[in-house]
């Protein structure tokens, strides 16, 4: 059983270890770099990639986590999670930081102030089963991605205008909107399936 970490420094890390905990792996609270050592993969919650930036420099969690990425290890970004694994960010506070990893481009709370929450049904690219329900808080979207970034789904953007909002490069997978608040358990199994090198 791999053991799958979540980054617990700030915003819905208990609502992805009950969808993880459902799953063959072993979940852990990463809050140290001793905790990230002994994990095999990392979820990075949704909640508010300014603070959670803040908070990983604080923590001395910034370079370890950059640099386990480098090194390969499998993470995947839900929302807030999404910005931190950014190599590029618009919109973005003077001093915030990321992890990277993901050669795209995310734009914070890209959807607008009439869509600040909705959720729709997206089809994702390698899911069986029909489209996923996606719930987006004050959600990002990719604007830009680099040659070895796979798009795996996207939705109309406020000016109808398709928007990328999940994508995969590697090991790393990162998504717009929030699988851990609606019960269905594809996108982490995919994640677990990506730790076990299935996937
Ligand atoms: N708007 C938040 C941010 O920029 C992300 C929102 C979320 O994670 N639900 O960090």
């Amino acid at each position: 059983r791999p053991t799958i970490g979540v980054l617990a420094l700030q915003g819905d890390v208990a609502e992805h270890q009950r969808v993880l905990d459902t799953l063959d792996v072993h979940t852990v609270k990463v809050l140290s770099p001793e905790h990230l050592d002994t994990v095999d993969g990392l979820v990075i919650p949704g909640g508010e990639s300014t603070t959670m930036s803040k908070l990983a420099v604080r923590y001395g969690l910034l370079e370890p986590l950059r640099k386990r990425v480098r090194a390969g290890m499998p993470a995947y970004g839900t929302c807030a999670g999404m910005i931190m694994l950014a190599d590029r960010i618009l919109g973005g506070t003077a001093d915030q930081e990321t992890v990277g990893g993901i050669d795209m481009t995310v734009r914070r709370n890209a959807f607008g102030r009439q869509t600040e929450s909705f959720e729709t049904g997206v089809r994702i690219g390698a899911l069986d089963g029909g489209p996923f329900d996606a719930v987006f808080i004050r959600a990002p979207w990719v604007e830009e991605v680099g040659p070895d970034v796979t798009v795996l789904g996207a939705v109309p953007g406020p000016d109808e205008a398709g928007r990328i909002v999940a994508v995969r490069q590697g090991g790393l997978m990162a998504t717009s909107f929030h699988p851990e608040l609606t019960g269905d358990a594809r996108i982490h199994r995919l994640f677990v399936d990506i730790v076990k090198g299935l996937a």
